[in-house]
């Protein structure tokens, strides 16, 4: 049987073309390694009639491919066979498909008012004194967690202002998006600042909701600012009653311990010393984390 490719070769000479770069580049696209192999697989099923749109699919994709476009920097293109002609299909590559990856990370993935360099944060190059037990507990966590699984707790990391806490949080959230859980880290603060601004809109329940039920909760600098009584019991209070009784891993970050937490939430902006009620909370922190404490240098840039 006749090449399909010498047919093609030998039906492209009928035509004049008007433009001497377009036979050029048609005659390097014949050569080109990925047209070649594909004439070669494909031939039997294309029929010398789609010999036009066949060429011009060809020319496009030898273009396209060699000299690119804004598209293409998203897109490979692919010839293929339809309907018994060649056509140019294009197929998402590497880059697309890392933005997309980056994309649904990102809204997976929610890190809600947290730095560029925490996203970036990598369980690799965690390391240094006093970071050990953190460091270990958090591998004990990613490979006892699974979603389907028995409960796990996750961490209460306490620490002073700068030793990597944030950070931490962001490393372990990267490694478990890597296998497939999501997470979602809230900056307390700013997440409380938030559901101040919903009670406005009426939103405080969507906001409320879109954080309690995510797979993996990481809240971020509890204990930095006052709350309020509602704040604690309406809001911080809810969304921990919640992830008990679903039984889903809940990370906290603070400047605080324990125990400095408890004797922090009894006392509320409204002035008001409620014990009973900050032992209650504290009683569904405690069952969904485990307290370490991390210690060493401030890492924060001084500036
Ligand atoms: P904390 O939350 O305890 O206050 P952060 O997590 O914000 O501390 O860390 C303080 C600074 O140190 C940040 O700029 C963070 O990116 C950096 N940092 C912390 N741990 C590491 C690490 N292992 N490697 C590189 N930078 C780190
Ligand atoms: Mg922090």
């Amino acid at each position: 049987m006749e090449k399909f490719s010498d047919a093609l070769a030998a039906g492209l000479k009928n035509y004049r073309f008007s433009n001497a770069d377009y036979q050029k580049l048609m005659n390097e696209a014949l050569q080109d390694p990925d047209v070649e192999s594909f004439l070669v697989q494909n031939q039997d099923q294309i029929s010398q009639e789609g010999i036009d749109v066949s060429a011009a699919a060809i020319y496009e994709f030898y273009n396209q491919k060699k000299n690119g476009s804004e598209y293409t920097k998203n897109y490979d293109p692919k010839l293929i066979v339809s309907n018994h002609k060649i056509e140019v299909a294009y197929v998402p590559n590497q880059r697309k498909i890392a933005s997309d990856n980056r994309k649904n990370y990102e809204s997976g993935f929610a890190l809600l008012d947290i730095a560029p360099d925490v996203r970036n944060a990598s369980l690799n190059d965690y390391d240094g004194a006093g970071r050990q037990e953190a460091f270990a507990a958090a591998i004990n966590f990613i490979d006892k967690y699974d979603p389907n699984g028995k409960f796990v707790p996750g961490l209460y990391l306490a620490g002073d202002f700068g030793v990597g806490k944030t950070y931490l949080l962001g490393a372990i959230a990267n490694e478990l998006y890597a296998q497939g859980v999501k997470s979602m880290m809230v900056h307390f603060p700013s997440f409380a600042n938030d559901i101040k601004k919903g009670i406005r809109d009426n939103s405080v329940g969507d906001r409320v909701d879109r954080v309690k039920d995510t797979q993996i909760l990481m809240i971020d600098d509890i204990g930095a600012d006052s709350m309020s009584a509602w704040m604690r019991d309406e809001i911080f209070g809810v969304i921990l009653q919640y992830r008990m009784q679903e039984n889903l891993p809940t990370f906290f970050s603070s400047n605080f311990s324990m125990k400095e937490l408890e004797t922090y939430l009894a006392d509320t902006t409204g002035g008001d010393h409620e014990p009973v009620k900050a032992a209650r909370i504290m009683e569904r922190v405690k069952y969904l984390s485990r307290e370490v404490i991390v210690t060493g240098p401030n890492r924060r840039p001084k500036g």
